[in-house]
């Protein structure tokens, strides 16, 4: 059956038209087969142009439309909604895009409209070919699920929360506020860390519309906006967090005595524990790698013992596997529980917020810095914990000899901006080097302190003036270099050389009793995993790739899926906040209590007669979507979670899996046009 094709060629202003021969194109695409009639315009998009072609669609009747304007990624949806509400079909439609794809990118103008007549005869022939497609709707779950604790994790629950929507809140340690919550102070007002963030940290605890999950680890999210599922993995923390009161009793008896991973080993704690003094929830878990009772591995500090030669196997073996009971003996609220076990919970929820933060760079792999060789030389999240009152010299500046150093030497930029290692400027590495520089003349003015940078990066509102305020500091040398990873350090006797070259090529060499490394961030360890079962994509850098780093800054390739924080890149707490506020309203918008939400058309579907039951499919489908119906012995595709991304049909050797919208005979039928 003959088909009635209406062409609208838009002008683009000058941008199609200083290329295209306009008067060209009309004459040949009204020579066209099944074309009804050609019509131009100066700017179809525009709402004059919109009118303009539903206008003429009510008038005209055709029974397909091909647009020759710009990219579909801009204006396909723009033109499928003017058809819709004119009452055709809007898959009945074609776009070409003859702006991107031939006007700015071919130089002669004969050539150029040339390209642009195969491009439409093309979409003629296709558009002929085309199937009328229905709209799917389906309930959106309002609900959200945010992974991370810090503070974008914490100030997007809270947003979330307070407009009325459940959210489930998934943290892998077992305290939230992330590393901030672990600083004393932070720049550049130098405000308590523990005084800003305890507020937010107990609202959130007491808030009803926020489920906290800590000890907790997503391990598989299937769906969609508005309906995904989550599977996560509640670790056993063995403490029932209902009857704790958290006062200590537990830990004070508890005979083992491991270091604290929480305060970067500067400390022990005992193996039920709370990492650090003011965690919150404060309440303790058991580490069941060091605790006697569980002793599959025994306790760490046994092993070591005996290891190291100071015990004999069969004192190793009657130490391990103790029943040891003594933190529950302890306990007089009966909170503790060794039955407890991990289990899998399902959250259904319809968007996800990812603000799992970040990891420090490792500098012992740069030997220059002799981090890890040289007892004095700390990373800055140590140093961090040295000059917190909660940690492991109680807020004072310390040795591991617990005399005050004389002098601090502080170097930015470890790793980063290094083509070798990080590429990328950390963009907080100098404002918290500043941020030390205050610290230490506060609490210990007769100390030096040398700074040794590369150049200043300061932005912000607050941030010159931080700077600014430090200049004159009589104990204060900064020793400005090309890249501080030219430097050289060395123990020497009871103190550390360090030399490196100036930026007006003098050597400079000093000594310093302490030296605190800035390292490059870097992406938390477990961005990888949670990448694989989120399906979003990362950068080079390994960072959770945005939408569009300006247009769409917290989105992801992954519809409702959202990042925010160090996630998404190194940042400070002011702009993870902001993001994380973003995120929030991007969600509140989207999914809207009882509002529907629309499903692909687009999806693949798999002729059951032609299926071999190979299931490559299967394996390939990257949105986990086709599954195997085992007693017809064939895939199945499963619409909903599909998103006619094409992979199985590419791949299906017995070509059983199509498309619908881009079936074999429509993409031939383009191709042979386009080649004649
Ligand atoms: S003794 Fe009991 S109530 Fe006290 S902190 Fe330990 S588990 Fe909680
Ligand atoms: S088109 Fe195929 S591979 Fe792609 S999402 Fe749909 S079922 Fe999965």
């Amino acid at each position: 059956m003959r088909s009635r094709i209406g062409v609208y060629i838009c002008s683009c202003g000058t941008n199609i038209s200083e290329n295209l021969d306009i008067d060209q194109l009309v004459r040949f695409s009204s020579g066209l087969e099944n074309v009804a009639y050609v019509k131009t315009h100066a700017l179809l998009c525009s709402e004059d142009g919109k009118s303009h072609i539903s206008d003429d669609i009510i008038k005209e009747k055709p029974d397909r439309v091909v647009i020759v304007a710009c990219t579909p990624k801009e204006h396909e949806k723009t033109f499928r909604n003017v058809l819709q509400k004119a009452g055709i079909n809007p898959y009945l439609f074609q776009m070409v895009n003859v702006r991107e794809q031939v006007a700015w990118v071919t130089a002669d103008k004969q050539t150029a409209t040339e390209k642009a007549k195969a491009y439409i005869r093309a979409a003629v022939r296709r558009v002929a070919l085309h199937e009328p497609l229905e709209k799917r709707e389906i309930d959106c779950n309002p609900d959200v699920l945010v992974i991370g604790a810090g503070p974008a994790g914490m100030e997007a629950a809270l947003t979330l929360a307070k407009a009325g929507r459940k959210v489930f809140l998934v943290e892998k340690n077992s305290f939230i506020g992330g590393r901030v919550a672990r600083y004393e102070e932070v720049f550049p007002k130098l405000e308590c860390a523990s005084c800003m963030l305890e507020p937010k940290m107990d609202e959130m605890l007491h808030h009803e519309n926020i489920e906290l999950l800590t000890n907790s680890e997503v391990r598989e999210v299937l769906g969609f906006l508005g309906n995904f599922v989550a599977r996560i993995q509640k670790k056993a923390g063995f403490v029932d967090r209902e009857k704790c009161l958290g006062c200590g009793a537990c830990y004070e008896q508890c005979p083992v005595t491991v270091r604290n991973e929480f305060d970067y080993n500067l400390s022990d704690r005992k193996a039920i524990y709370v990492p650090y003094t003011g965690a919150l929830p404060n309440v303790p878990v058991i580490d069941t790698k060091n605790c006697l009772r569980f002793g599959d591995s025994g306790s760490s500090t046994y092993r070591e013992a005996y290891e190291l030669g100071l015990i004999t196997l069969e004192e190793y073996e009657m130490f391990r596997n103790q029943d040891c009971s003594k933190c529950r003996d302890a306990c007089s609220f009966d909170a503790i529980n060794y039955e407890d076990t991990d289990e899998i919970v399902e959250r259904n929820i319809g968007g996800i917020v990812v603000a799992t933060g970040f990891d420090l760079f490792d500098p012992s792999v740069l030997s220059q810095f002799g981090y890890g060789s040289i007892p004095e030389v700390y990373t800055s999240l140590e140093f961090e914990r040295i000059l917190a009152q909660t940690g492991p010299t109680g807020g004072k500046l310390l040795m591991a000899n617990q005399k005050e150093p004389r002098s601090v030497a502080i170097i930015h930029c470890v790793g980063s901006r290094d083509r070798n290692n990080k590429e990328y400027c950390s963009a907080v590495c100098c404002l918290y080097a500043l941020k030390y520089a205050h610290m230490i003349e506060k609490h210990a003015p007769e100390v030096k302190v040398y700074d040794i940078y590369a150049d200043w990066c300061v932005p912000g509102k607050d941030n010159q003036e931080f700077l600014d305020s430090v200049a004159g500091w009589k104990n204060l040398h900064f020793i400005h270099t090309k890249l501080p990873m030219n430097i050289a350090i060395q123990q020497a006797d009871s103190t550390i050389a360090l030399s490196c070259v100036d930026l007006a090529g003098k050597k400079q060499e000093f000594s310093a009793d302490m030296v605190v490394l800035c390292p490059a961030m870097i992406p938390a360890k477990d961005a990888s995993a949670l990448s694989d079962i989120l399906l979003i994509s990362r950068g080079k850098d390994g960072f959770f790739t945005e939408g569009h780093t300006k247009l769409a800054p917290v989105s992801t390739n992954i519809e409702g899926i959202f990042i925010a924080g160090c996630a998404q890149g190194p940042k400070d707490i002011q702009s993870s906040v902001a993001q994380a506020s973003a995120a929030a309203g991007q969600l509140l918008s989207l999914l809207v209590p009882g509002r529907k939400l629309e499903l692909d058309v687009i999806t693949a579907e798999i002729d059951e007669k032609a299926c071999a039951e190979c299931r490559i499919c299967i394996g390939l489908c990257p949105y986990k979507a086709i599954v195997l119906d085992r007693e017809k012995k064939v895939a199945v595709v499963n619409t909903v979670l599909c998103k006619g991304c094409g992979t199985c049909v590419a791949a299906c050797p017995s070509g059983s899996a199509k498309s619908r919208h881009f079936t074999t005979q429509q993409i031939f039928a383009e191709i042979e046009e386009v080649l004649k």
